[in-house]
């Protein structure tokens, strides 16, 4: 019997798997997939998750390959609205490291792997949980065709946002779709911003951009409908039309369109089951928090997992209150997503000139350090 078997080997299901291996206990991990798409979806590591890396010696790593955004700027046709600075964030991370999400998720592979060899299982779907005992969870999968069986004393569904684990619970997620569609793609800076996140606020809706390593910058832009096949073309034309500095097309990848929507379980623990990550919890990715949350998520479940083997029984009330505070962080996160939509959406003559006044206000108040320290998840 294993102690804990993980479903989903994404950033969040590996790092659970690592801060548990690395806690001495026998973790496997099921992961459908056999190789991680190379897309860039999640680039903001915030100050919270880099402490947490450093429970499996992985922040070092992180930090030496990424970008330390140290300012994020507003701005609106070209005039300077205000910044906000993280200095006051963090004091060992006093910044948001930018790195594309699977550079991530190779680090914190690599390190699970050096913890517990063979523990990412990849190829093997879950397709049952057949026995929830209250002792332990029975697993069926199956990888290549041919059935798997396991036993485990603890599960985490960290599966995604269409998670098999809460399915199989029959743990329903409210779902809210938004209005808001957007495309990204990410090109050489020739902005010359340098380490800067700058937001513009423009009339025909908004434009952020954040620098990469390598001398490159993440362009994610508000649009006023979903768009079909976006190219490296026509997004660096309508960064161009909206900010005034158009990319080179030809230097252009990982361009998408996205949808924006919030799908929150309505619970996270069942018995011996636990759900986290994105299965738990979707939110949208404008304010660059999802993955976060699932790192803290998993920060926060480890502990608990440990002592439910150490003592071999399930302390429901500590359980209780994971779910409650892990269910309060993802509501506090998707609203700020949701502030940071409407705030970005097209807006023009008097309610843009409102706008822009108490943006800029704000970024001259003392209420700017909560700002720096919402967006840096840092807050309490
Ligand atoms: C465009 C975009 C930009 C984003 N930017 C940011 C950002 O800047 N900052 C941020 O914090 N977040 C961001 N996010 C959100 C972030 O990408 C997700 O929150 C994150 O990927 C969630 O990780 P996860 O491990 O919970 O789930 P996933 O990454 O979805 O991984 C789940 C894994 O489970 C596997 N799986 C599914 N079903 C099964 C099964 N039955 N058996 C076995 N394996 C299974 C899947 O193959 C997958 O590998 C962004 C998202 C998007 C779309």
């Amino acid at each position: 019997m294993r102690d804990v078997v993980v479903i989903g080997g994404g950033p969040v299901g590996a790092f659970l798997a690592a801060l548990l291996a690395e806690r001495g206990l026998d973790v496997t991990v099921w992961e459908k997939r056999r190789t991680t798409p190379p897309s860039s979806r999640a680039i903001g590591v915030h100050p919270p998750a880099l402490e947490s890396f450093t429970r499996i010696d992985i922040a070092e790593q992180v930090v030496e390959r990424a970008v330390e955004i140290r300012r994020g700027i507003a701005r609106t046709g070209g005039r300077t609205l205000g910044s906000v600075s993280f200095a006051r964030v963090s004091d060992r991370f006093p910044f948001v490291a930018s790195l594309p999400q699977f550079v991530t998720q190779a680090l914190v592979e690599g390190r699970l792997e050096a913890l517990a060899p063979g523990a990412l299982q990849k190829g093997v779907e879950l397709l049952a949980l057949d026995d929830v005992q209250p002792d332990r969870v029975r697993l069926h999968g199956r990888v290549d065709g041919v059935d798997v069986f396991e036993v485990a004393r603890f599960v985490v569904g960290a599966d995604g946002p269409r998670s098999a684990v809460r399915h199989l619970l029959g743990i329903t997620a409210s779902l809210q779709a938004y209005d808001a569609p957007f495309v990204m793609g990410d090109f050489r800076d020739d902005t010359g911003d340098g380490d800067d996140a700058v937001v513009h606020l423009e009339s025909a809706g908004v434009v952020e951009s954040f620098p990469l390593p390598a001398g490159r910058r993440r362009f994610v832009i508000r649009t006023e409908q979903a768009m079909a096949r976006p190219t490296p073309e026509t997004v660096a034309a309508l960064i161009g039309q909206r900010i005034g500095i158009t990319p080179d097309a030809a230097t252009g990848t990982g361009v998408s369109a996205f949808a924006t929507r919030r799908r929150m379980a309505e619970r996270l623990v069942r018995g011996r089951v636990v759900l986290i990550g994105d299965a738990a919890h979707e939110i949208s990715p404008i304010g660059g928090q999802g993955m976060n949350l699932g790192w803290l998520d998993a920060d926060a479940l480890a502990p608990l997992l440990v002592a439910g083997i150490e003592r071999d029984r399930v302390d429901t009330a500590a359980l209780e209150t994971f779910e409650a505070d892990r269910l309060k962080a993802a509501w506090r996160a998707a609203r700020q997503a949701e502030a940071n939509m409407s705030m970005g959406r097209p807006s023009s003559g008097l309610k843009k000139a409102a706008r822009d006044f108490g943006f800029g206000l704000a970024l001259a108040s003392p209420a700017k350090h909560l700002l720096a320290r919402t967006y840096a998840m840092s807050r309490g």
